[in-house]
């Protein structure tokens, strides 16, 4: 819903955001989505949607509408199939993070264990289905329980680069030329991620390129990251079939813009470009925190990278009010970030829950202990 699934990186026909996502509008009329770097509802109503932008196509212009499901509104009928179809299929239904009391989107998770299969809940509270035969309930953190199996698979966690993407496109008309400039997602579907662009000095997205041999590209963003502004130069050479797909690669925790690169159709980097961008707004890398030794598992667990949020911020106030638009939100927030910062938690709820969790974790890594133990005995005795 808050669109980060997407944003992931994650093929959107491997999705369904069963209750929408804040960055995405729809143009009902022929279909087409627009992912955008700001929140695109606009209404007032809780059940009136559209957001008074319109459809680029040229023969459509249909009006846009968010994509958000509120409470008492149907889901769409495509996701339900979706959703039921893999909770019928699935042999092992994983539930992260969620009370599984929101219907009808719980009732796609309980259609793996009404087949006879088994799930797997990771959630601090209770659920209607942690008590159900072939359900094993762990109350744990998402980052802990994902890290240690992701430790346990074998698998490095890669550190969290943010990438935008850009489309280049010339049209040649007798013997002119133009050269217009977009932001685009993973896959090449409309994104809007600059708040501005230019292109040769020209604050435009579309320029005439006749005999130009090199573009001076510049960018202002949304900044939901805080990226500064970047400054790119293409050159014409880095065209194919008269279109350039440009990689922008930002590291959020340092602010640096780290690499710009021209990719072909298989999304493979070909070309590296030259950029540029004000490193005085940048920090150097945050020291890692020496990792706490794990028993059960061989790779040691990393600090949850709120904390790397909380190193950084050298707008915090502006990066909040973006991550965390309510007052309630900010609060929140801001109890988390002042109990992370000073290391010890500000308020004895989260005290009680940390111990709680600790506890927990601990439990399940002794018991976890045990079974790989008595696994080990076995096959000594089956030798
Ligand atoms: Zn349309």
């Amino acid at each position: 819903m808050d669109g980060l699934h997407r944003k992931s990186g994650i093929p959107k026909d491997k999705i369904t955001e069963v209750h929408g996502n804040t960055n995405l509008e729809l143009c009902r009329k022929c279909g087409k989505d627009y992912m955008r770097d700001f929140r695109v509802r606009t209404s007032k109503h809780v059940h009136k949607h559209d957001t008074g932008r319109f459809c680029d196509n040229k023969e459509c212009k249909g009006n846009l509408y968010d994509t958000i499901i509120n409470f008492n509104e149907s889901l769409r009928d495509e996701d339900l199939e979706v959703g039921f179809d893999h909770g019928w299929n699935a042999d092992l239904m994983l539930c992260l993070g969620s009370s599984l009391r929101v219907h009808p989107a719980a009732a796609m998770a309980e259609a793996t264990i009404q087949r006879g299969k088994n799930m797997v809940i990771v959630n601090l509270q209770k659920t209607p289905m942690s008590d159900k035969e072939g359900v094993m309930h762990i109350f744990a953190k998402i980052d802990d329980v994902t890290e240690l199996l992701m430790a346990k698979l074998g698998y490095d966690i890669p550190e969290f680069r943010l990438k935008r993407y850009a489309k280049m496109e010339l049209d040649t008309k007798g013997s002119s030329e133009t050269v217009s400039l977009s932001g685009i997602d993973y896959l090449g579907g409309p994104y809007q991620i600059f708040k501005s662009i230019a292109i040769n000095g020209k604050a435009e997205d579309k320029i005439d390129s006749t005999r130009l041999d090199e573009f001076n590209t510049s960018f202002t963003f949304h900044a939901h990251y805080n990226e500064p502004k970047l400054e790119i130069k293409v050159p014409r050479s880095a065209f194919t079939d008269k279109t350039c797909r440009i990689e922008m690669v930002f590291d959020p925790f340092t602010r640096n813009w780290l690499a710009a690169n021209v990719q072909d159709a298989d999304f493979k980097n070909t070309e590296q470009l030259k950029f540029s961008f004000d490193r005085s707004a940048s920090t150097t890398a945050p020291e890692k925190k020496a990792a706490p030794p794990v028993k059960a598992a061989k790779a040691p667990v990393k600090p949850i990278s709120r904390t790397k949020f909380s190193q950084k911020a050298p707008e915090k106030k502006d990066l909040r009010s973006a991550l965390f638009p309510s007052k309630r939100h900010q609060f929140a927030n801001s109890i988390m970030t002042s109990a992370v910062a000073r290391n010890s938690p500000a308020h004895p709820f989260l005290n009680a829950l940390q111990k709680q969790t600790k506890d927990m974790l601990e439990d399940m890594k002794a018991k976890l202990a045990a079974v790989n133990a008595d696994i080990e005995a076995l096959a000594q005795r089956n030798d």
